[in-house]
């Protein structure tokens, strides 16, 4: 089957600003970062162009919350906001019309919970939290997961908005039924926090791709491609065309990078230089976010158009992502 890919988003073009990379109040070596609690913690840093979901995140962290309650509350904001049509409830559908969630947390601890094609249930964040923290389990797919969320409390209600079925039904008219990436929208929420004292936790949440096929799943909600987090180190996380993320394993990838020495921005520049090395990148994109325990962060893509969101002492600040092209 032709797989159709993102098309190059180029409204955002322009080389950007190189930002982000420095490190805050820390010591580096090779092997171990230590942590100055001087340093201006905590902070978060999302995919996109997501201010409400980053303050959201920020209010949390500057209570002294747990970067784990601020992710948890920032993907939260993007899964209600029905305009964010990659995301929870408004998400764009598959080819046959139904949304389906992905979405995955783990905490400073290193655990993990996700959950993989969910319907009717508009916070697949929190529910994958629920899987970590309240299952002996890691990872669960589909009518189980969405059981398990009924059983947690979580209303079922209609996930496709009319704006989505219209243009679902517009793309049914010419698409001949065939899968394609989401082209307009790919904005995947990737979230990563650092709290006051030092200790990093990240989530993923996404509708995936808009009109694939019944049960696909990118890279989102697996572990190690959409996102991963080690807590001695830092975390990543990506948005794009997750078939890609998932063949390099990319935030595993930046996160061993940056153990091995590299800054969060060199990490991620390598994670998008794996993926182009292999060619034909031409019609999809891919972005990394990183971020390592000193509060330091990165942000690369293969393309231009990417953005990130950064709350560091209450104020957003969204950068453009210097790029591969
Ligand atoms: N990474 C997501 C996926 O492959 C798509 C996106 O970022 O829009 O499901």
């Amino acid at each position: 089957m032709k797989r159709r890919t993102f098309i190059k988003n180029t409204t955002l073009s322009g080389t950007g600003i190189a930002l982000g990379a420095a490190a805050l109040g820390c010591t580096e070596n090779k092997n171990t970062t230590t942590v100055n609690k001087d340093a201006s913690l905590p902070l978060v840093i999302a995919t996109w162009n997501v201010p409400n979901a980053t303050e959201a995140a920020w209010h949390v962290l500057n209570k002294q919350g747990s970067s784990l309650d601020a992710i948890e509350q920032g993907c939260r904001v993007e899964e209600a906001d029905v305009d964010n049509q990659s995301v929870g409830k408004g998400g764009r559908p598959d080819r046959d019309g139904k949304v389906t969630l992905d979405a995955c947390i783990m905490d400073t601890a290193g655990n993990y919970g996700a959950v993989v094609c969910v319907q009717n249930i508009k916070h697949p964040i929190s529910v994958a939290r629920k899987v970590m923290e309240e299952t002996p389990h890691v990872l669960m797919a589909g009518k189980g997961a969405e059981q398990f969320a009924i059983e947690s409390g979580f209303k079922p209600e209609n996930l496709l908005t009319e704006a989505s079925k219209q243009q679902w039904e517009e793309w049914k008219k010419t698409s001949k039924y065939e899968p394609i990436i989401n082209i307009e929208n790919h904005d995947t929420i990737g979230m990563l926090a650092i709290d006051t004292n030092g200790n990093i936790a990240g989530g993923c949440t996404t509708s995936g791709l808009a009109y694939k096929m019944a049960g696909r799943v990118g890279d989102s909600p697996i572990i190690g491609s959409g996102l991963f987090i080690d807590n001695e180190i830092g975390g990543a996380t990506a948005t794009g065309m997750g078939e890609e993320v998932l063949k390099t394993v990319g935030s595993f990838l930046i996160v061993e990078l940056m153990r091995q020495g590299k800054s969060p921005q060199q990490a991620c520049e390598e994670g998008i230089r794996r993926i182009v090395a292999k060619g034909n990148y031409d019609n999809f994109q891919v972005a990394y976010i990183a971020m390592n325990k000193a509060g330091a962060t990165g942000y690369y893509s293969i393309h231009p158009g990417f953005s990130a969101t950064i709350n560091k002492n209450g104020e957003n600040m969204n950068h453009i992502s210097n790029s591969h092209t």
